[in-house]
């Protein structure tokens, strides 16, 4: 029986052991995967020897600490700074990311030519790297300037909301927090809405809920989609890393959906 798990703080919240647990029941596997809530993002290596881990999934705060413990990063992991999935090869981890791709995968199939990023966090690097290599021209839009530098020196255009001049996108993506535990929208409403207007396609990286992000989008009827299938993608994809099943991808995302439609 391999083992895995996700160690985040908070985690007890996390969906990531019903959907990883869903393909081994189906696929009668005895192997299984928990979760862990950490103090110190330092415990993960020790945890890896004391629970005899095949991999793990790393969720908030601990996935920048995550890249710096592991013994290679691959990927667009190494470009952000931060892993989500670890494997364990003999006695070394290998670092990912598969948000980025999981992300992605979740377009299924729609490649923007043009994105605005809403928000400059760890999330919103990880989104920014996977479109800027799939060939959409990024913007990227936060409350502050701080976080800003890294997209800066990826190249992208970046602007506060003061130095904001709205233009068309064909993606709008909302990756900060506001609409997670309140009401608020993730930048001001007037350029919010005006580049609503011009869009294609809405994306809140928030599920479970709608955000008044999407309620906006839904105002101004853009079809808009929320975070359940990246999570489910990043799974799919960390699945693919851990134990290379022998079903389909697609295969195993229906199974996930399904578990979490029982939920
Ligand atoms: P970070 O803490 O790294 O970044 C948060 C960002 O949100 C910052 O840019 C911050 O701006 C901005 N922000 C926070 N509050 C507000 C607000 N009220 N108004 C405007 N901007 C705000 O967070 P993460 O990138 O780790 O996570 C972001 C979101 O993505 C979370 O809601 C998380 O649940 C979700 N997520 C979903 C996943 C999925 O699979 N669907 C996977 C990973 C994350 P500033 O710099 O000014 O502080």
């Amino acid at each position: 029986m391999r083992l895995f798990a996700i160690f985040g703080n908070p985690v007890a919240h996390s969906l990531s052991p019903l959907l990883h647990n869903a393909v081994f029941t189906r696929l009668g596997w005895p192997d299984r995967y928990i979760r862990e809530r950490l103090d110190d993002g330092v415990a993960i290596r020790k945890c890896f020897e004391t629970f005899g881990l095949s991999g793990a999934n790393i969720t908030v705060p601990f996935k920048e600490e995550a890249a710096q413990l592991c013994d290679r990063v691959e990927g667009v992991a190494a470009v952000v700074g931060a892993v989500n999935t670890i494997v364990r090869e003999g006695d070394r981890l290998i670092g990912y990311n598969t948000d980025a791709p999981g992300f992605w995968a979740s377009l299924e199939g729609f490649a923007p030519k043009t994105a605005l990023i809403l928000g400059a966090g760890g999330t919103a690097r990880a989104l920014a790297a996977i479109l800027k290599e799939q060939g959409s021209a990024v913007t990227v839009l936060n409350r502050s300037a701080e976080r800003l530098e890294f997209f800066r020196h990826l190249g992208l255009a970046v602007a506060t909301w003061e130095a904001f001049a709205p233009s068309k996108y064909e993606l709008v993506v909302n990756t900060t927090s506001a609409g997670l535990t309140d009401q608020e929208l993730p930048a001001p409403k007037a350029p919010l809405r005006s580049v609503l207007g011009e869009a294609t396609r809405a994306y809140e990286v928030i599920y479970g809920r709608e955000t008044p992000f999407m309620a906006l989008a839904r105002e101004i009827d853009l079809p808009v989609q929320d975070g359940k299938a990246m999570l489910v993608w990043q799974a799919v994809l960390a699945q693919r890393l851990f134990t290379d099943p022998p079903i389909s991808n697609d295969e195993m995302a229906k199974l996930m959906f399904n578990a979490m439609e029982l939920l």
